[in-house]
């Protein structure tokens, strides 16, 4: 099985180097990430100029081809499947961000956009996020099991699994839940705090706080429980059955 590993934080993040690790024991491994930090670019591509594509020589994982791209996580994902390379994925995995994708979240999230890319070509894809931070004890324990277990199973063609890990010490990781539904607010609640300028413009800029309190069976509801939180994200242009 070859397969592609993204995500939206960078080449660089501790995150993918430790999914493309997980990954490497499933099959061969091609890692397309974008060169620079993505997040919040949701499905985004770019078609205003060209891009590109660098051997990324400091990802050192044995047998792994790495590559940098100065695109989004969807142009990585383009490139693997349009032409750039001469094998085509057959399984793509985005992650580990940096950052929880729950709730309204999910709808910005560029990690979540690289895996809706994917099933824009009939091949499964499955997000990995942790609640802060990188890589983390739950992340470490769990990653390869859900990632077997999640890979083996068959969603309809217009579903990605969506994997959230809590970032607390793994003492105190409840388990995993499944069937979690994308919360009805997003993890932060946020503001936009103005202040106005010498010019007569405003600046406005984010002030949010942590949302503590989530409806029960979702995913941040979980996650701020200690559960490792499973749930599905459709891509509703495609049909589930085509
Ligand atoms: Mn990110």
């Amino acid at each position: 099985m070859k397969i592609l590993v993204t995500n939206d934080d960078g080449i660089r993040a501790p995150g993918i180097a430790f999914l493309a690790e997980a990954a490497a024991r499933l099959g061969s491994v091609l890692v397309i990430a974008p060169k620079e930090q993505q997040s919040a670019m949701s499905h985004r591509i770019t078609l205003d100029r060209s891009m590109r594509l660098e051997r990324c020589s400091t990802f050192s994982l044995k047998g792994v081809e790495a590559y940098s791209l100065d695109g989004t996580p969807a142009d990585c994902v383009r490139a693997a499947f349009l032409g750039a390379f001469d094998e085509k994925p057959d399984l793509v995995l985005s992650g580990i961000n940096e950052g929880a994708n729950c709730g309204f979240d999910i709808q910005y999230s560029a990690t979540v956009g690289a895996a809706m890319e994917a099933l824009l070509y009939g091949v499964p894809a499955l997000c990995f996020s942790q609640e802060r931070g990188p890589v983390g004890e739950v992340c470490r324990e769990y990653l390869f099991r859900i990632l077997e277990d999640l890979a083996g199973r068959r969603l309809p063609r217009n579903q990605i699994w969506n994997v959230n890990f809590p970032c607390c010490p793994l003492r105190e990781c409840r388990g995993i839940l499944y069937d979690r539904k994308p919360c009805q607010t997003a993890f932060f609640d946020d503001r936009y705090v103005r202040k106005e300028q010498a010019d007569g413009s405003w600046e406005i800029g984010i002030d949010s706080d942590y949302v503590m309190e989530a409806e029960e069976g979702t995913d941040i509801r979980a996650i701020l429980d200690g559960y490792i939180s499973v749930g599905i994200v459709t891509n509703t242009v495609l049909s589930a059955d085509n």
